[in-house]
């Protein structure tokens, strides 16, 4: 069933990992897809699978995290319906070793980029009194890590930015919410050790890593009139890590 037919979406880092599976799932449930990533070329292949399958989709660059690159790709994409703030960064070290370097660009690419896209993007979603925004979060903005002060904080600063939009934002027709995964087998997590990933799979009931497949598909739902009195939510999808 094509639930998101006539349906605009921008998703960014849409070239591999989590972001490439939600640009693919939301093109099959008939979305035309805007896909981005820091070069258009790193988007081909998203939009050459979307074309095979019979979508439809462009590919974009734009560092994320820059005000003047986000004003262009803003100007170039035009309105869109839905906006997954999916691109992000870990600069993981701990706290006394962390440079303000360090903090800043995770924060700039994984918190203020949401800020930027949703400032921009939610003028045409207002008019349409229709927008769906879907920020992806992570477990670790929900619980903390050692070594990870700079992404949780980004993290959690971006279920803030959730909750507040979709108050903001309700009475107009968008809505907003976040998805907070779990350990997601993907580039960003291929460098874990065996021993983490061994205690990471002893501690979730579901057995396994997530699959980008297992986030993409709870974003569809997300972005589909069936979840429109749905906002404000953060939904952890991490096989039941932290319950
Ligand atoms: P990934 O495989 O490392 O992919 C990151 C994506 O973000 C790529 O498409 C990359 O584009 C894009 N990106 C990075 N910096 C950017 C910038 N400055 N401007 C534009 N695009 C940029 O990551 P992933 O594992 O799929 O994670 C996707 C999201 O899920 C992230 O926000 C991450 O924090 C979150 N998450 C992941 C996990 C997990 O276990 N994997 C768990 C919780 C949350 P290029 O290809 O051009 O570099």
């Amino acid at each position: 069933m094509s639930t998101l037919a006539g349906r605009t979406a921008l998703v960014t880092g849409a070239s591999r990992g989590i972001g490439k599976e939600i640009a693919l799932e939301l093109a099959r449930q008939g979305a035309t897809v805007r896909c981005v990533a820091t070069s258009a070329k790193n988007c081909e292949a998203t939009v050459a699978e979307i074309t095979a399958l019979g979508g439809a989709a462009t590919g974009h660059g734009a560092n994320v995290g820059d005000s003047a690159a986000v004003e262009e790709l803003i100007k170039e994409v035009g309105a869109v319906d839905i906006l997954v703030n999916n691109a992000g960064i870990t600069r993981d070290t701990l706290l006394m070793r962390m440079s303000e370097e360090d903090w800043s660009a995770v924060l700039q690419i994984n918190l203020t980029s949401a800020f930027l896209l949703a400032k921009g993007l939610s003028r045409p979603m207002m008019k349409a009194r229709f927008g769906r925004i879907i920020n992806v979060s992570s477990v670790i903005g929900v619980h903390g890590a050692a070594g990870q002060a700079n992404y949780a904080a980004s993290k959690a600063g971006l279920i803030g930015l959730t909750k507040s939009l979709a108050k903001e934002l309700g009475s107009r027709g968008i809505t907003c919410n976040a998805v907070a995964p779990g350990f997601i087998s993907t580039d960003m997590t291929h460098e874990l050790s065996e021993e983490m990933r061994t205690g990471i799979l002893e501690r979730t009931p579901l057995g396994r890593l997530g699959e980008p497949g297992d986030i993409a598909g709870v974003i569809a739902f997300l972005a589909s009139d069936a979840a429109g009195f749905v906002t404000g939510q953060v939904i952890e999808v991490d096989g039941g890590l932290f319950v």
